[in-house]
């Protein structure tokens, strides 16, 4: 059998397992899943259960539905993989380290992204399809291979996550899945996304209860539509209204993402409908200088970075009038895997 008929060990919970290798015990499960949290890539090596067992696993089940191709380390300790998967295409996803030295990773939820935002590389390249779980779950461990510990989870790589929920919510069940000390704390999970309201309104209702992030990039209506095209569909005043009924329910502090493109969306309109957005809200604002994607143009005008005056005054603006922000690094530039960067060549089918 070759792997492609095998199924992927990692797109299930412990229940799910326990029932397709039924009658096996709870105890038997529960160290399958305690050597696959520890990141083995062979049933062989789970030494601890008996041969027939191993080999039953081996037939039917794959540790690694996809595979690394290619690895890019910078001086900033960011790392970037390019994976495979089964069928042939590539996705991209990276672990980011900070001055703490804590590594956040940050994953894929689809192949390309069907919300088309000018400012972003992924948005660029069109969209091909969703991950499925097992890939989501498994760029993870292929991150901690390389990276060993990981602190944080960002669903901030290729795609548009809330339209990929399904798979997205038991892909995080998976890594959240408790099974005592090796679980993934959800507090330390964010998802972020370009405001897709029915799925902000579905995470409210029926979780998983993880960190939530809004890519604003202006909360002026007209220049956002512009900006990223496919949120037309998902206007400024229905947006609050679920973001309202998600704090509502959910009780989280939520991130506003702003990205910031030199000239265009750091006006002061940009600045006091940002306010305007966040009143009533408790928000936290990350300001996101843009990262050069080559080619992007908006309006017959190649996009351009922010100079640092136009950052700080933005970001004054803002703590003017009692707003707290955040500046993101750039981490990751060095190897193309900052915000809006993946989605290089490689990843085209
Ligand atoms: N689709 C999701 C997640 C992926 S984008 C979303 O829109 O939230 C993650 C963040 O990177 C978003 O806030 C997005 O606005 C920002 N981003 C996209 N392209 C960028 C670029 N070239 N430079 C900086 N940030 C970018």
């Amino acid at each position: 059998m070759n792997n492609n008929n095998k199924i992927p060990i990692l797109g299930l919970l412990p229940h799910e397992l326990k029932t397709m290798l039924s009658p096996l015990p709870s105890f038997r499960v529960d160290q399958i899943y305690h050597w696959i949290r520890r990141g083995i890539s062979s049933f062989n090596a789970m030494n601890n259960l008996p041969e027939n067992l191993r080999d039953d696993l081996e037939k039917r089940f794959t540790l690694r539905s996809s595979e690394i191709t290619r690895c890019f380390e910078s001086k900033d300790a960011s790392l970037k993989l390019q994976i495979k998967l089964s069928d042939g295409l590539f996705i991209e996803s990276l672990v980011l380290q900070d001055q703490f030295e804590r590594k956040t990773a940050c994953l894929s939820t689809q192949l390309g992204c069907p919300m088309a935002c000018v400012f972003c590389k992924t948005g660029s390249m069109g969209f091909f399809r969703n991950l499925s779980a097992a890939e989501i779950v498994e760029q993870f461990f292929h991150l901690k291979e390389n990276r060993a510990e990981i602190s944080n989870i960002v669903f901030m790589g290729m795609g548009e996550p809330l339209l990929n929920l399904g798979e997205l919510r038991q892909a995080i069940a998976v890594l959240t899945a408790d099974d005592g000390k090796e679980s993934f704390s959800k507090r330390r999970i964010t998802i972020s996304t370009c405001g897709i309201i029915k799925g902000i309104y579905d995470l409210a209702e029926n979780g998983p209860a993880v960190r939530l992030a809004i890519s604003i990039t202006t909360a002026d209506e007209a220049l956002r539509q512009k900006l990223m095209p496919a949120a037309a569909e998902n206007p400024l005043a229905e947006l609050k209204k679920a973001l309202h009924y998600y704090q509502g329910k959910q009780g989280k502090r939520i991130t506003l993402e702003a990205v910031l493109l030199g000239g265009l969306n750091t006006r002061p309109e940009d600045i006091r409908s940002l306010i305007d957005f966040s009143k009533g809200l408790d928000v936290l604002i990350n300001l996101i200088p843009w990262n050069a994607v080559e080619g992007l143009q908006f309006q017959g005008h190649t996009l351009y970075e922010p100079k640092s005056l136009e950052i700080r005054d933005f970001a004054a603006g803002l703590e003017n009038a009692g707003l707290k922000t955040v500046r993101r690094s750039s981490r990751g530039r060095a190897v193309g895997g900052a915000c809006g960067q993946l989605g290089g060549e490689s990843s085209l089918p």
